[in-house]
């Protein structure tokens, strides 16, 4: 038998806080780190980009605007337990040619979920409430028991950050689902608002919070 769902109703009570990790910037503290490439939805668009140095390349080095920036490495990314995924995913990453900066800038494609070692497909299926059952997938309970509180944890620093943004859409979102809400509830309102397919609710707003603000993280 598996653990007790985190999600069991617990009318009354606001979900509970998140691990630190996810609510921890990254802007300042790091020279550098990962950029998501949001246009980059699936495998055969990933293949068609990595294959030229250009694919990915920014435009400006996002720490100090300098324009040059150039192929540092090819890191490998094993998203397990998804099919039609292979067993290693090469993503690039660039470095900045200013003298003064040399920041590093990873790109990943959005359909690969950051941290978790999987594509977001996988963690979506299995760990947002909703979805059909995947007790055939080879996740073991532990982990879906982690992303499953985490998505059950407090959406305050998201909602806030939506609300702050400035976008009209996001500001509705974040009016709809208040500060009280989980994580689970920030992704069902923002998918029905804006109109994310199943399979890519999680990365739509694992995305959007590390657009607004790197290292900001769903889970
Ligand atoms: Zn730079």
């Amino acid at each position: 038998m598996s653990k007790p769902c985190p999600l069991s109703p617990t009318i009354g009570l606001p979900p509970p806080e998140p691990e630190s990790c996810l609510v921890t910037s990254r802007v300042s503290s790091f020279k550098g780190g990962t950029l998501i490439a949001e246009d980059v939805r699936d495998l055969d668009a990933h293949l068609r980009r990595i294959c030229d140095p250009d694919g990915y390349r920014p435009d400006r080095c996002p720490r100090c605007g300098h324009d040059v920036l150039h192929v540092h490495s090819y890191p490998e990314r094993h998203p397990r337990g998804e099919p039609g995924m292979p067993p290693v995913v090469r993503v690039v990453q660039y470095m900045c040619a200013a003298d003064k900066c040399s920041a590093t800038w990873r790109i990943l494609p959005m359909f690969l979920a950051r941290h978790l070692w999987r594509a977001w497909k996988t963690v979506e299926r299995v760990a947002l409430p909703g979805e059909m059952s995947s007790a055939w997938l080879p996740v073991p309970e532990r982990t879906q028991y982690r992303w499953r509180a985490r998505l059950a944890a407090a959406a305050r620093v998201l909602v806030v950050l939506l609300a702050a943004s400035g976008g009209f859409v996001l500001d509705s979102v974040a009016a709809q689902v208040g500060l009280d809400a989980s994580r689970a509830e920030l992704v069902h309102a923002y998918a029905e608002q804006i109109d994310v397919l199943r399979g890519a609710r999680l990365a739509a707003v694992a995305a959007l919070t590390h657009r607004l603000e790197r290292g900001i993280r769903l889970m």
